[in-house]
């Protein structure tokens, strides 16, 4: 081995710096710090894993990167495909940690949705990533390899439908190809976790979703949802203000205290108080408030109308999850009907309002359904089975 070689372990993980601090590493090596942007088109947008393929890279410098660093993502446990089109993959990151992360594709756009923690410590009383516990926080690098992964994934599969396609006709109507074309557009900080209780390994990753050198996304198409961690809303709307989501739930604070707990930290005046200083800086000018609906406990109209009193100085949109049931959760999903009266509600008072189609039914790929598995050896297997099972169905 070469006396300059370094463990496997102790490597730089690429896809975990940001420009600044991959130009300053390139620095480090003997590098021009603007090699930094050279790499990060080669590790991001072309996907490349082989430092040897980064032909526009001085040979010497390549032998260092090979010795010193590496790109690597977590290792994928199951990859699935529902009959939608949705895709949701579990990747393995260590200790017996599971995560998710899903891809959504619709007709103008395509959706990735990440996870920041293996777990979460707010645990809210309705969601399954809560109830399993804490774990630990992601690096960056494993919150970044999330996009780097479906991005390599989803380009190798329109490309294998492109040439099955060519095979069966061969003047392929182009619109169609493009329509069926799965790219990612857009970025959600929705999968597991709470991503303002990872902040630094969160804001970097959203500094290279932005990078044009990296993924060249726009502020509004990167979306961070939080449970409402109020000082860190402040820091990011200073260090990297994408559009927000806020996790809402309940209009008042007796009732949010008990559906998200930190609210008892941060209650429900601060947090308004907390969107109206980030519109300032938002790329949009709304805030989104998904609020989830749970059967007889925050979803009658006097919800709707306390909830309409609580965020009338917030210019926002609301998004109506309908509660996704887990075992043992004790709680039920609102009936449509209701769904649909309290979306009327909140209409009628002039607020935007979607309700959320349930994606990927088939493969639980749902909001909040993005279990994973944490620290349970025994119950990851259970579930590869199931999944094993699953793919067997469709
Ligand atoms: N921790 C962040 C982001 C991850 S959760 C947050 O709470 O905002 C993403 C969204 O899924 C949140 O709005 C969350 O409230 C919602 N969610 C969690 N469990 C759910 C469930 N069982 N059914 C429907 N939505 C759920
Ligand atoms: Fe954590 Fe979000 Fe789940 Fe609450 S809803 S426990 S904040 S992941």
């Amino acid at each position: 081995m070469n006396a300059s070689t370094v463990n496997e372990a102790q490597k730089v993980r690429l896809l975990g710096l940001d420009r600044e601090a991959l130009g300053r590493q390139c620095v480090e090596w003997g590098q021009k710090p603007f090699r930094a942007r050279q790499l990060m088109r080669w590790v991001h947008q072309r996907g490349v894993a082989d430092f040897d393929a980064m032909t526009d890279l001085a040979q010497d410098f390549r032998r260092v990167l090979a010795e010193r660093a590496c790109i690597e993502a977590p290792a994928v446990l199951a990859d699935h495909e529902s009959a939608d089109g949705t895709r949701k993959w579990l990747l393995d990151v260590g200790a017996g940690n599971a995560v998710e992360m899903v891809f959504i594709p619709e007709a103008d756009r395509g959706t990735l949705c990440v996870s920041t923690q293996a777990g979460c410590a707010v645990n809210c009383l309705f969601c399954s990533t809560g109830k399993q516990g804490f774990a630990r926080n992601l690096r960056a690098d494993e919150i970044v390899a999330q996009v780097w992964h479906a991005k390599r994934s989803l380009e190798q599969a329109n490309d294998a439908r492109q040439q099955s396609r060519d095979s069966r006709q061969q003047n392929a109507d182009a619109r169609q190809q493009n329509a069926d074309a799965r790219v990612v557009t857009n970025v959600v900080f929705m999968g597991m976790g709470e991503p303002l209780q990872n902040y630094a390994a969160t804001l970097t990753a959203l500094r290279l979703l932005l990078d044009d050198h990296a993924y060249g996304l726009s502020r509004r198409r990167v979306t961070v949802s939080t449970s409402g961690v109020v000082p860190m809303i402040d820091r990011l709307r200073e260090d990297c203000p994408v559009a927000l989501a806020v996790s809402l739930h309940a209009p008042g604070d007796p009732l949010r205290d008990r559906l998200v707990p930190l609210n008892r930290k941060h209650p429900l005046a601060e947090l308004m108080a907390a969107c109206r200083r980030y519109l300032e800086r938002a790329p949009r000018d709304f805030i989104t408030f998904e609020y989830v609906m749970l059967d007889g406990v925050n979803d009658s109209d006097a919800h709707a109308e306390a909830l309409l009193a609580c965020v009338r100085d917030v210019p926002c949109k609301f998004n109506l999850i309908p509660f996704n049931p887990f075992p043992n959760s004790g709680l039920r999903r609102s009936p449509d009907q209701r769904i649909r009266a309290f979306a009327r509600r909140l209409v009628d008072a002039g607020i935007v309002t979607t309700v959320r189609r349930t994606r990927g039914d088939d493969i639980d790929a749902a909001c909040g359904q993005l279990a994973g598995e944490v620290q349970d050896r025994t119950r990851l297997r259970e579930r590869e089975q199931r999944v094993r099972f699953l793919e067997k169905t469709h």
